[in-house]
Protein backbone atom coordinates (compact mmCIF):
# COMPACT_ATOMS: atom_id res chain seq x y z
CA UNK A 1 0.00 0.00 0.00
CA UNK A 2 1.20 3.62 -0.47
CA UNK A 3 1.72 6.17 2.23
CA UNK A 4 -0.79 8.20 0.91
CA UNK A 5 -4.39 8.00 0.59
CA UNK A 6 -5.32 6.66 -3.32
CA UNK A 7 -7.73 9.31 -3.52
CA UNK A 8 -6.39 12.09 -5.46
CA UNK A 9 -2.78 13.53 -5.87
CA UNK A 10 -0.59 15.48 -7.18
CA UNK A 11 3.31 13.79 -8.96
CA UNK A 12 5.74 16.46 -8.44
CA UNK A 13 8.40 15.57 -10.96
CA UNK A 14 12.11 17.37 -9.13
CA UNK A 15 13.75 15.97 -12.32
CA UNK A 16 11.77 17.88 -14.74
CA UNK A 17 11.98 20.85 -12.49
CA UNK A 18 16.04 20.67 -12.27
CA UNK A 19 15.91 20.56 -15.90
CA UNK A 20 13.48 23.54 -16.72
CA UNK A 21 15.85 25.66 -13.96
CA UNK A 22 18.89 24.61 -16.19
CA UNK A 23 16.89 25.45 -19.42
CA UNK A 24 16.04 29.06 -17.92
CA UNK A 25 19.64 29.44 -16.99
CA UNK A 26 20.97 28.25 -20.85
CA UNK A 27 18.47 31.32 -21.87
CA UNK A 28 19.89 34.08 -19.77
CA UNK A 29 23.62 36.06 -19.72
CA UNK A 30 26.40 34.61 -17.68
CA UNK A 31 26.01 38.36 -15.73
CA UNK A 32 22.02 37.17 -14.77
CA UNK A 33 20.99 34.75 -11.76
CA UNK A 34 17.89 33.35 -11.22
CA UNK A 35 15.45 33.92 -8.83
CA UNK A 36 13.32 31.43 -8.31
CA UNK A 37 9.81 32.63 -7.60
CA UNK A 38 8.44 30.10 -4.74
CA UNK A 39 5.41 31.86 -3.74
CA UNK A 40 1.83 30.47 -3.15
CA UNK A 41 3.88 27.13 -2.03
CA UNK A 42 6.17 27.25 -4.91
CA UNK A 43 2.88 27.62 -7.59
CA UNK A 44 1.28 24.95 -5.43
CA UNK A 45 4.05 22.47 -6.00
CA UNK A 46 5.16 22.75 -2.23
CA UNK A 47 8.70 24.62 -1.37
CA UNK A 48 10.18 22.45 1.04
CA UNK A 49 11.09 20.14 -1.72
CA UNK A 50 11.22 22.73 -4.59
CA UNK A 51 13.64 24.89 -2.60
CA UNK A 52 15.38 22.40 -1.49
CA UNK A 53 15.69 21.27 -4.85
CA UNK A 54 16.89 24.14 -6.22
CA UNK A 55 18.98 25.42 -3.79
CA UNK A 56 20.94 22.58 -2.86
CA UNK A 57 20.74 20.40 -6.14
CA UNK A 58 20.61 23.39 -9.25
CA UNK A 59 23.00 25.97 -6.75
CA UNK A 60 19.76 28.51 -7.25
CA UNK A 61 20.83 31.38 -4.62
CA UNK A 62 18.10 33.96 -4.85
CA UNK A 63 14.39 33.56 -4.23
CA UNK A 64 11.62 35.53 -4.34
CA UNK A 65 8.13 35.02 -1.97
CA UNK A 66 5.29 36.96 -1.23
CA UNK A 67 5.08 37.33 2.47
CA UNK A 68 6.77 36.46 5.75
CA UNK A 69 5.05 33.35 6.46
CA UNK A 70 6.62 32.41 3.00
CA UNK A 71 9.99 33.91 3.27
CA UNK A 72 10.82 31.77 6.66
CA UNK A 73 9.55 28.75 5.19
CA UNK A 74 12.06 28.96 2.66
CA UNK A 75 14.56 29.75 4.73
CA UNK A 76 14.02 26.89 6.27
CA UNK A 77 15.03 24.51 3.08
CA UNK A 78 17.40 27.55 1.91
CA UNK A 79 19.36 28.36 4.73
CA UNK A 80 22.20 30.54 2.84
CA UNK A 81 19.80 32.15 -0.31
CA UNK A 82 18.84 35.86 -0.58
CA UNK A 83 15.22 35.53 0.14
CA UNK A 84 12.88 38.62 -1.43
CA UNK A 85 9.63 39.57 -0.23
CA UNK A 86 7.72 40.95 -3.26
CA UNK A 87 5.16 41.98 -1.34
CA UNK A 88 3.67 43.72 1.75
CA UNK A 89 4.56 42.81 5.18
CA UNK A 90 3.61 44.61 8.17
CA UNK A 91 6.07 47.37 9.57
CA UNK A 92 5.55 45.76 12.82
CA UNK A 93 7.49 42.17 11.64
CA UNK A 94 10.11 44.02 10.47
CA UNK A 95 12.21 42.41 13.68
CA UNK A 96 10.94 38.92 12.04
CA UNK A 97 12.66 40.58 8.53
CA UNK A 98 16.17 41.10 9.65
CA UNK A 99 16.20 38.39 12.37
CA UNK A 100 15.77 35.47 9.43
CA UNK A 101 17.91 37.65 7.17
CA UNK A 102 15.02 38.19 4.85
CA UNK A 103 15.15 40.87 2.12
CA UNK A 104 11.97 43.09 2.00
CA UNK A 105 10.34 44.86 -1.51
CA UNK A 106 10.10 48.65 -0.24
CA UNK A 107 7.77 50.26 -2.02
CA UNK A 108 7.81 53.87 -0.38
CA UNK A 109 10.07 56.20 1.77
CA UNK A 110 7.28 56.30 4.45
CA UNK A 111 6.92 52.22 4.51
CA UNK A 112 11.27 52.05 4.31
CA UNK A 113 11.09 54.68 7.56
CA UNK A 114 8.22 52.34 9.35
CA UNK A 115 10.23 49.00 8.76
CA UNK A 116 13.67 51.18 10.39
CA UNK A 117 11.41 52.52 13.42
CA UNK A 118 10.58 48.48 14.19
CA UNK A 119 13.94 46.76 14.57
CA UNK A 120 16.99 47.25 16.07
CA UNK A 121 18.90 45.81 13.21
CA UNK A 122 19.76 46.29 9.99
CA UNK A 123 16.81 45.85 7.13
CA UNK A 124 18.23 44.30 3.32
CA UNK A 125 15.58 45.52 0.94
CA UNK A 126 15.24 46.06 -2.96
CA UNK A 127 13.25 49.15 -3.89
CA UNK A 128 9.96 48.33 -5.64
CA UNK A 129 9.66 50.91 -8.46
CA UNK A 130 5.98 50.47 -10.36
CA UNK A 131 7.04 51.51 -14.23
CA UNK A 132 3.16 50.59 -15.33
CA UNK A 133 1.81 48.07 -13.47
CA UNK A 134 -0.01 50.09 -11.52
CA UNK A 135 0.53 48.44 -8.55
CA UNK A 136 3.38 49.28 -6.11
CA UNK A 137 6.47 50.73 -5.78
CA UNK A 138 7.35 54.22 -6.11
CA UNK A 139 6.02 56.15 -9.17
CA UNK A 140 7.42 59.42 -10.64
CA UNK A 141 6.94 60.92 -14.19
CA UNK A 142 10.68 61.64 -14.14
CA UNK A 143 13.03 58.80 -13.62
CA UNK A 144 15.47 61.45 -12.41
CA UNK A 145 12.96 62.15 -9.12
CA UNK A 146 12.90 58.40 -8.50
CA UNK A 147 16.55 58.11 -8.32
CA UNK A 148 16.92 61.26 -6.07
CA UNK A 149 14.35 59.44 -3.79
CA UNK A 150 16.02 56.18 -3.70
CA UNK A 151 19.39 58.53 -2.96
CA UNK A 152 17.19 60.18 -0.11
CA UNK A 153 16.09 56.53 1.59
CA UNK A 154 19.65 55.32 1.48
CA UNK A 155 20.66 57.92 3.85
CA UNK A 156 17.81 56.35 6.18
CA UNK A 157 19.92 54.88 9.22
CA UNK A 158 19.79 50.82 9.47
CA UNK A 159 18.23 50.63 6.00
CA UNK A 160 20.24 48.60 3.46
CA UNK A 161 19.21 49.23 -0.18
CA UNK A 162 20.68 46.65 -2.35
CA UNK A 163 18.70 46.70 -5.69
CA UNK A 164 15.87 47.87 -7.71
CA UNK A 165 13.41 46.28 -9.44
CA UNK A 166 10.23 46.36 -11.63
CA UNK A 167 7.23 44.14 -12.88
CA UNK A 168 5.99 44.27 -16.48
CA UNK A 169 2.37 43.94 -16.87
CA UNK A 170 2.31 42.58 -20.45
CA UNK A 171 6.02 41.24 -21.09
CA UNK A 172 3.78 38.38 -22.44
CA UNK A 173 2.42 39.55 -25.44
CA UNK A 174 3.81 40.05 -29.02
CA UNK A 175 1.29 42.79 -29.81
CA UNK A 176 3.61 45.44 -31.19
CA UNK A 177 1.89 48.13 -29.15
CA UNK A 178 2.72 46.00 -25.44
CA UNK A 179 5.81 45.09 -26.63
CA UNK A 180 5.94 48.93 -26.72
CA UNK A 181 4.37 49.59 -23.45
CA UNK A 182 7.35 47.16 -21.66
CA UNK A 183 9.98 48.66 -23.63
CA UNK A 184 9.37 51.81 -21.65
CA UNK A 185 8.84 50.05 -18.61
CA UNK A 186 12.41 49.11 -18.88
CA UNK A 187 13.87 51.96 -20.33
CA UNK A 188 12.44 53.64 -16.82
CA UNK A 189 14.34 51.35 -14.68
CA UNK A 190 17.46 51.69 -16.71
CA UNK A 191 17.52 55.45 -17.01
CA UNK A 192 16.98 55.15 -12.48
CA UNK A 193 19.63 52.70 -12.31
CA UNK A 194 22.01 54.74 -14.69
CA UNK A 195 20.99 57.91 -12.93
CA UNK A 196 21.86 57.17 -9.40
CA UNK A 197 25.17 55.62 -11.27
CA UNK A 198 25.87 59.02 -11.80
CA UNK A 199 25.36 59.95 -8.41
CA UNK A 200 27.76 57.62 -7.56
CA UNK A 201 25.54 54.98 -6.12
CA UNK A 202 26.23 51.55 -7.78
CA UNK A 203 23.67 48.94 -6.90
CA UNK A 204 24.37 45.44 -6.90
CA UNK A 205 20.82 44.71 -8.48
CA UNK A 206 18.82 46.23 -10.64
CA UNK A 207 15.75 43.40 -12.12
CA UNK A 208 13.05 43.30 -14.12
CA UNK A 209 12.81 40.15 -15.99
CA UNK A 210 9.83 37.81 -14.95
CA UNK A 211 9.46 34.52 -16.99
CA UNK A 212 8.35 36.02 -20.38
CA UNK A 213 10.52 38.55 -20.62
CA UNK A 214 13.22 35.78 -19.40
CA UNK A 215 11.80 33.76 -22.74
CA UNK A 216 11.25 36.39 -25.19
CA UNK A 217 13.36 39.70 -24.07
CA UNK A 218 16.03 38.75 -22.19
CA UNK A 219 18.66 40.98 -21.34
CA UNK A 220 21.75 41.06 -19.51
CA UNK A 221 20.88 44.11 -18.12
CA UNK A 222 18.12 42.79 -15.41
CA UNK A 223 20.54 41.34 -12.58
CA UNK A 224 18.14 38.52 -12.05
CA UNK A 225 15.41 36.82 -13.48
CA UNK A 226 12.20 36.49 -11.74
CA UNK A 227 11.22 33.08 -13.10
CA UNK A 228 7.62 31.66 -12.05
CA UNK A 229 5.80 29.94 -13.96
CA UNK A 230 8.51 28.68 -16.59
CA UNK A 231 10.31 27.26 -13.81
CA UNK A 232 7.33 24.60 -13.02
CA UNK A 233 7.30 24.51 -17.14
CA UNK A 234 4.02 26.34 -17.70
CA UNK A 235 3.20 29.16 -19.96
CA UNK A 236 3.28 32.69 -19.26
CA UNK A 237 0.72 32.95 -21.91
CA UNK A 238 -0.92 30.36 -23.71
CA UNK A 239 -0.72 32.08 -27.14
CA UNK A 240 2.91 32.14 -27.35
CA UNK A 241 5.35 28.95 -27.14
CA UNK A 242 8.06 28.72 -24.18
CA UNK A 243 11.46 27.39 -24.79
CA UNK A 244 12.12 24.20 -26.17
CA UNK A 245 12.33 21.23 -23.30
CA UNK A 246 10.54 22.81 -20.40
CA UNK A 247 8.68 20.54 -19.22
CA UNK A 248 5.37 20.88 -16.62
CA UNK A 249 6.66 19.69 -13.17
CA UNK A 250 3.36 18.29 -11.64
CA UNK A 251 0.70 15.87 -12.74
CA UNK A 252 -2.56 15.33 -10.84
CA UNK A 253 -4.48 11.72 -10.69
CA UNK A 254 -7.25 10.64 -9.49
CA UNK A 255 -8.93 6.95 -9.26
CA UNK A 256 -12.54 5.34 -10.32
CA UNK A 257 -14.48 4.66 -7.89
CA UNK A 258 -17.30 2.98 -9.39
CA UNK A 259 -18.46 2.75 -12.82
CA UNK A 260 -22.16 2.20 -14.51
CA UNK A 261 -24.26 1.53 -17.26
CA UNK A 262 -26.47 4.36 -17.64
CA UNK A 263 -29.73 4.26 -19.86
CA UNK A 264 -31.32 6.75 -21.71
CA UNK A 265 -33.76 8.88 -19.13
CA UNK A 266 -30.75 8.34 -16.59
CA UNK A 267 -29.81 11.91 -15.10
CA UNK A 268 -26.37 12.69 -14.06
CA UNK A 269 -25.05 14.82 -11.03
CA UNK A 270 -26.33 17.80 -9.43
CA UNK A 271 -29.24 19.96 -11.03
CA UNK A 272 -29.76 17.08 -13.68
CA UNK A 273 -27.91 19.17 -16.23
CA UNK A 274 -26.90 15.85 -17.97
CA UNK A 275 -29.67 13.51 -19.16
CA UNK A 276 -28.44 9.95 -20.47
CA UNK A 277 -29.78 9.78 -24.35
CA UNK A 278 -28.35 6.21 -25.41
CA UNK A 279 -26.72 3.52 -23.50
CA UNK A 280 -23.37 4.57 -21.81
CA UNK A 281 -21.02 3.77 -19.46
CA UNK A 282 -20.54 6.18 -16.66
CA UNK A 283 -17.38 6.08 -14.42
CA UNK A 284 -17.44 8.39 -10.92
CA UNK A 285 -13.93 9.80 -10.35
CA UNK A 286 -12.34 10.46 -6.49
CA UNK A 287 -11.42 14.29 -7.32
CA UNK A 288 -13.89 17.55 -6.66
CA UNK A 289 -14.02 21.11 -6.54
CA UNK A 290 -12.68 20.61 -2.94
CA UNK A 291 -9.46 19.20 -4.55
CA UNK A 292 -9.28 22.72 -6.67
CA UNK A 293 -10.67 20.88 -9.78
CA UNK A 294 -12.85 24.00 -10.68
CA UNK A 295 -16.74 23.58 -11.10
CA UNK A 296 -16.42 25.38 -13.95
CA UNK A 297 -15.42 22.34 -15.72
CA UNK A 298 -18.09 21.14 -15.52
CA UNK A 299 -19.58 19.15 -18.51
CA UNK A 300 -16.06 20.41 -20.24
CA UNK A 301 -13.32 19.01 -18.95
CA UNK A 302 -11.50 15.75 -19.99
CA UNK A 303 -9.77 12.75 -18.19
CA UNK A 304 -6.95 10.57 -19.81
CA UNK A 305 -8.73 6.94 -18.62
CA UNK A 306 -5.92 4.43 -20.46
CA UNK A 307 -4.66 6.76 -22.21
CA UNK A 308 -8.24 8.27 -23.81
CA UNK A 309 -10.24 11.11 -23.06
CA UNK A 310 -13.22 11.19 -21.44
CA UNK A 311 -15.70 13.87 -21.54
CA UNK A 312 -17.05 15.25 -17.70
CA UNK A 313 -20.88 14.70 -17.76
CA UNK A 314 -23.06 16.46 -15.30
CA UNK A 315 -22.14 18.97 -12.64
CA UNK A 316 -18.64 18.77 -10.98
CA UNK A 317 -19.23 17.90 -7.09
CA UNK A 318 -17.54 18.74 -3.96
CA UNK A 319 -15.22 15.40 -3.50
CA UNK A 320 -16.33 13.63 -6.73
CA UNK A 321 -17.09 13.78 -10.47
CA UNK A 322 -18.29 11.78 -13.36
CA UNK A 323 -16.84 10.80 -17.06
CA UNK A 324 -18.12 9.13 -19.79
CA UNK A 325 -16.17 5.99 -20.44
CA UNK A 326 -18.22 4.16 -22.90
CA UNK A 327 -15.03 4.26 -25.41
CA UNK A 328 -12.65 2.83 -22.89
CA UNK A 329 -14.51 -0.86 -21.92
CA UNK A 330 -11.62 -2.04 -19.91
CA UNK A 331 -12.24 1.35 -17.25
CA UNK A 332 -13.09 -0.25 -14.03
CA UNK A 333 -13.14 0.66 -10.23
CA UNK A 334 -9.82 1.58 -8.85
CA UNK A 335 -8.22 2.42 -11.82
CA UNK A 336 -5.58 5.59 -11.59
CA UNK A 337 -6.97 8.54 -13.90
CA UNK A 338 -5.20 11.68 -14.95
CA UNK A 339 -6.67 15.04 -14.66
CA UNK A 340 -3.10 16.88 -15.59
CA UNK A 341 -0.27 15.83 -17.34
CA UNK A 342 0.46 12.59 -19.56
CA UNK A 343 -0.97 9.05 -20.25
CA UNK A 344 -0.06 7.05 -23.16
CA UNK A 345 0.52 9.44 -25.82
CA UNK A 346 -2.04 12.30 -24.62
CA UNK A 347 -1.41 14.79 -22.44
CA UNK A 348 -3.58 17.41 -20.56
CA UNK A 349 -1.55 20.66 -19.06
CA UNK A 350 -2.99 23.41 -16.58
CA UNK A 351 -2.50 25.58 -19.28
CA UNK A 352 -5.41 23.56 -21.47
CA UNK A 353 -7.66 23.41 -18.31
CA UNK A 354 -7.42 26.89 -17.45
CA UNK A 355 -8.37 27.66 -21.26
CA UNK A 356 -11.49 25.64 -20.68
CA UNK A 357 -12.64 27.93 -18.24
CA UNK A 358 -10.95 31.32 -18.70
CA UNK A 359 -8.00 31.67 -16.57
CA UNK A 360 -4.33 31.08 -16.66
CA UNK A 361 -2.22 28.15 -15.44
CA UNK A 362 -0.82 29.91 -12.64
CA UNK A 363 -4.59 29.94 -11.17
CA UNK A 364 -5.16 26.13 -12.23
CA UNK A 365 -1.82 24.70 -10.27
CA UNK A 366 -2.02 27.29 -7.73
CA UNK A 367 -5.48 26.00 -6.87
CA UNK A 368 -4.77 22.49 -6.15
CA UNK A 369 -5.95 22.55 -2.43
CA UNK A 370 -3.86 21.43 0.03
CA UNK A 371 -6.13 18.03 0.53
CA UNK A 372 -4.33 16.52 -2.53
CA UNK A 373 -0.98 15.36 -1.21
CA UNK A 374 2.22 15.87 -3.30
CA UNK A 375 3.94 13.19 -4.10
CA UNK A 376 7.70 13.54 -5.04
CA UNK A 377 9.53 11.87 -7.44
CA UNK A 378 12.20 11.95 -9.68
CA UNK A 379 12.15 10.92 -13.49
C1 LIG B 1 4.82 36.48 -9.46
C2 LIG B 1 5.88 37.44 -9.81
C3 LIG B 1 6.92 37.07 -10.69
C4 LIG B 1 6.94 35.75 -11.43
O1 LIG B 1 6.04 35.80 -12.51
P1 LIG B 1 6.01 34.63 -13.60
O2 LIG B 1 5.14 35.15 -14.66
O3 LIG B 1 5.43 33.44 -12.90
O4 LIG B 1 7.41 34.41 -13.99
C5 LIG B 1 7.96 37.97 -10.87
N1 LIG B 1 7.97 39.16 -10.26
C6 LIG B 1 6.97 39.57 -9.45
C7 LIG B 1 7.01 40.91 -8.82
C8 LIG B 1 5.88 38.72 -9.21
O5 LIG B 1 4.88 39.13 -8.41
Amino acid sequence: MEPYLKRAWAEIDLGKLKRNAEIIRGLNSPSTKIMAVVKADAYGHGYEHIVHALAQECGIENFAVSNLDEAIAVRESAPKADILILGYTPPEYAHEISANDIIQGVVSTEYAKALVRNTPSPIRCHVKIDTGMGRIGLKHDDPKDCAAEIAEMMKIEKLSVEGIYTHFAVADSDDPDNVAYTDRQQQYILAVYDRLKEMGIVLPHCHFMNSAATCYRNTPRSTLSRAGIILYGLHPDMSLPIPEGLEPVMEVKAVISQVKTAQPGDCISYGRTFTVDHEMRIATVTVGYADGYSRLLSGKGEILVHGKRCRIVGRVCMDQLMIDVSEVPEASSGDIVTLIGRDGDDIITADELASLYGTIGYEVVCGISKRVPRIYKEA
